[in-house]
């Protein structure tokens, strides 16, 4: 049978958990910082690593055939992939923020203003989807300080705990989008025996867990 490929991230907040989960699986490989690809001894698997944001476009064109990433990733990306199997790690949520002393009090009030994000294309369907007309600033990094460098009267970022957000003067406004890493396929190759069997075990290690 064909040999599978599964990307995954190279470095960051889900590479750890996802060769843990790997590894839980009963898959032997050898997990080399240095190098792209490692291949499975006890399993017809080699493993791309990759960064996270390549990853959907890699599986939805078939250079992998199955990914794991960030829910908000694969919604940022605009790709078509399937929707494997939730994992339970690489939780977060994606906020809107303004400053502490600011008098916006629903989203609403967004209408006409500025909003800072490196996530344009989930904020845009927010808005879309709320009939709010607002003005999206794309930015890569440091999302945070706009609004006091006069940049934007909000932002639109990653939220875990808060404190970035307090640190930088800033409250949570509104919840727009919940994310953990999710295993992704192509359409209409899920039934793939390999992928099964790789779900097979990924399901028993979830549920070893609970
Ligand atoms: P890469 O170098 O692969 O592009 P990155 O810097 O874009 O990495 P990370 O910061 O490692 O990405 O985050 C990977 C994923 O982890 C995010 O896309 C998100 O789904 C999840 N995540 C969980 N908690 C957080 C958080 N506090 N901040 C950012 N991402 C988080
Ligand atoms: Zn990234």
């Amino acid at each position: 049978m064909k040999t599978l490929k599964i990307a995954i991230q190279k470095s960051g907040r889900l590479n750890e958990k996802s060769v843990e989960l790997l590894k839980n699986c009963g898959l032997s490989f050898e997990n080399y910082k240095s190098s792209l690809i490692s291949s499975v001894s006890n399993f017809p698997l080699e493993i791309l690593f990759l960064r996270d944001d390549d990853i959907p476009e890699y599986v939805q064109d078939g250079i992998a055939d199955i990914g794991i990433v960030g829910e908000n990733v694969i919604a940022e990306t605009k790709v078509e992939v399937a929707y494997l199997q939730r994992l339970g790690f690489g939780k977060c949520k994606l906020k809107l923020a303004v400053p502490v002393n600011s008098t916006l009090s629903n989203i609403q009030d967004l209408n006409g203003k500025a909003v800072a994000t490196s996530y344009p294309v989930i904020l845009e369907k927010f808005f879309n989807d709320n009939n709010i007309k607002a003005d999206i600033k794309m930015i890569s990094g440091s999302v945070e300080i706009a609004p006091g460098l006069g940049l934007s009267d909000a932002i639109f970022d990653i939220v875990s705990t808060g404190g970035t957000l307090k640190s930088n003067g800033l409250k949570p406004f509104a919840d727009v989008m919940s994310s953990e890493a999710i295993l992704i396929g192509r359409n209409g190759e899920e039934e793939n025996p390999l992928i099964q069997e790789l779900i097979q075990r990924i399901q028993s290690v979830l549920r070893a867990k609970e």
